[in-house]
């Protein structure tokens, strides 16, 4: 719809206000102006009509040159002549019979009957006539005025008619509709330079709410619209201005709590992501954005396009269509990622459905915790399995008839030792090895500056009777002030077990080579053979549990598979790591790195005191 502007608005209204009013005046004006002149123009015609009636009575009494009886239609029509001359009126004379006999602008003789004429009919009947009507002889609206003239026995003789042109008055009332007319157009221009003036007022602080209006409308709603001094507009700007600060107020108060709530979110460890009823997504915090590698430009999304991943939208599908929370598990095959969902529906204020929300929690090492366990007991299992299985096939055999053979027997009690041995070993490492992991999980290990050489010493010591059945010689090289942290049994145990391996892999008379320094922060202990080595596929699984590069010598050699696993989770425990070159053929190096200082990861017990055997506190 095509919008009008105030002006055009003001103008017709003033207008129309002012030319109703002229109009009113001028027509009531007219019309008393107009009766008042036809009052005025009648008594005129009827004073003149009755004096020209008491001549003509004294003209017709006289008689036509002295006779009575007779009238003297001469000396009447040419005081008709010389009355109307001048008077403004026209005068005529009329017989009863209707016949003219006298007329101030006419010849009687050629005049017609004047009988029918209603005010000379008048006349006759009451004594005068008067009538208004056009006139088809002058062609203009004319006043009739007629008084009867009488005899001296009171008998009509005739009827003096005196008539006036009405033109006058309508010449007069069109000159005073002529100057409203120009009134009016002068009152149409006073009244479009009032509108131009009232409207600008007007519309001049309009507009300069309109301008602070859309400036508002743009955010800024620290402007102000100026008072204009127009009181009602004042107001408007007044309540526009306050409607602003509420606005920014409650802007203010949303935005805080928007950001507590994206702060709230962004700092959970948790993915939470929520989907509408038409599964498209509109909220995601960083941790689901980082999990789907989006960000907030998927917002409005369908789900589906984003997350593609069956066991996920099977969550977010039940959750929308479930009054209760609903749960799922969920593996990411991409990155070997298992999570755990949980699914609420999203209710609006008004109780209506208006999405779920979705919560998922990594469970990816709690799964892969028990993925190990399992492993873990089916690897103890099968080690356990072979050496007892062994020893009751020997014992059986040894039951049904073996044990009468002397020779026989002792060979297969020997086997049978060997196997309790093995069994012994497995046994005693899986002990160590969970004493190590508890006691490092519960932090209880306890720590003291300790003299590197002499643990490395005893070390070797304890593998000098080993080594010496190979001819194997094993040199130290390590400074005699260098000292660390360490829990030094559990070392000792560690670093037994590396020179263990290094002996047992050596070929004879090879020599191995033990070895600590100081690197920067470090300490480095290192146990060098130059025995059988290792492949490199071999070397970043080498440290797990049962793990061997080759089962069958393993065992041959009384290997468990659990003394590299030990060494590990001793290093571990002292916040340090294990390392390992290998080259086949050429030897191998196992590194043992132990922080410097204490490590800040973990919390230690520390006590001057020697630890007990097993190095627990
Ligand atoms: P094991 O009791 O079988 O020696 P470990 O955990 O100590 O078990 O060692 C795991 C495997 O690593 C061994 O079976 C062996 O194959 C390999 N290995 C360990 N140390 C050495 C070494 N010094 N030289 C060559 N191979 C080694």
């Amino acid at each position: 719809m095509k919008k009008r502007s105030l002006i055009s608005q003001v103008f017709p209204s003033y207008l129309l206000v002012a030319v109703v009013a002229i109009v009113a005046v001028a027509s009531y004006a007219s019309i008393i102006i107009s009766r008042f002149y036809h009052a005025h123009s009648k008594d005129e015609l009827v004073s003149a009509a009755r004096m020209s009636a008491e001549h003509f009575k004294t003209v017709i009494a006289r008689g036509k040159d002295g006779q009575p009886g007779t009238i003297d239609g001469n000396s009447i029509d040419a005081f008709c002549k010389a009355s109307g001359k001048g008077a403004g009126y026209r005068l005529t004379f009329i017989l009863q019979s209707g016949k003219v006999m006298g007329d101030s602008e006419d010849n009687p003789e050629n005049m017609e009957n004047h009988g029918d004429r209603p005010e000379v009919h008048d006349a006759i009947v009451k004594g005068i006539g008067i009538s208004t009507r056009y006139s088809h002889t002058l062609g203009m609206k004319m006043m009739y005025v007629a008084v009867a003239v009488e005899g001296d026995f009171g008998q009509t003789i005739g009827v003096v008619r005196t008539s006036l042109s009405l033109s006058v008055i309508d010449k007069t009332i069109g000159l005073l509709w002529h100057r409203i007319v120009i009134a009016c157009l002068v009152i149409a221009c006073i009244a479009a330079i009032i509108s131009i003036v009232v409207s600008r007022r007007i519309s001049r602080p309009l507009e300069e709410i309109r301008l602070g209006a859309e400036s508002i409308g743009k955010g800024n709603l620290n402007d102000k619209i100026p008072p204009s001094g127009l009181a009602e507009i004042d107001v408007l700007a007044d309540t526009i201005n306050h409607m602003a600060d509420q606005l920014n107020e409650r802007i203010n108060t949303v935005t805080q709590q928007r950001d507590e709530q994206n702060a709230l979110l962004s700092c959970m460890i948790e993915s939470v992501f929520a989907v509408d009823t038409e599964k498209c997504l509109i909220k995601m915090n960083n941790s689901a954005q980082k999990l789907f590698k989006a960000d907030a430009s998927v917002y409005g999304r369908n789900v589906m396009e984003v997350i593609r991943n069956n066991d996920l939208l099977d969550v977010v599908n039940r959750a929308l269509d479930s009054s209760e929370p609903v749960e799922g598990d969920i593996s990411i095959p991409a990155d070997g990622r298992y999570l755990h969902a949980h699914g609420t529906v999203l209710n609006g204020a008004d109780g209506r459905r208006i999405g779920a929300l979705i919560v998922l929690y990594d469970v990816t090492r709690l799964r892969k915790l028990e993925e190990m366990r399992r492993d873990f007991v089916a690897n103890v299992s099968h080690e356990l399995k072979t050496p007892i299985t062994s020893i009751k096939g020997f014992v059986e055999t040894l039951l049904e008839g073996a044990m009468k053979e002397p020779a026989e027997a002792e060979n297969f009690l020997r086997i049978t030792l060997r196997q309790a041995d093995r069994l012994n070993a497995i046994i005693k490492d899986l002990l160590i090895l969970s004493s190590v992991e508890q006691e490092s999980e519960m932090r209880t290990i306890s720590l003291q500056k300790e003299s590197l050489r002499k643990v490395l010493q005893e070390a070797i010591e304890v593998c000098s009777h080993k080594a010496r059945g190979k001819k194997i010689e094993i040199r130290l090289d390590c400074d005699d002030q260098l000292t660390a942290m360490i829990n030094p049994a559990l070392l000792e145990q560690a670093i037994v077990n590396l020179i263990d391996n290094a002996v047992k892999y050596s070929g004879e008379g090879a020599s191995v080579e033990v070895e600590a320094k100081k690197t920067d922060n470090r300490i480095v202990i290192q146990v060098r053979d130059h025995g059988s080595g290792m492949e490199k596929v071999h070397l970043t699984r080498i440290f797990e549990r049962f793990y061997r590069v080759d089962k069958g010598r393993s065992r041959q050699l009384g290997g468990t598979g659990l003394g590299l696993s030990i060494v590990k989770h001793i290093a571990l425990a002292h916040g340090g790591d294990v390392g390992v070159e290998s080259t086949p053929g050429v030897g191998s190096t196992f590194f043992i790195y132990l922080e410097d200082l204490l490590p800040k990861s973990k919390k230690y017990v520390q006590q001057d005191a020697s630890p007990s055997a097993d190095g627990s506190a």
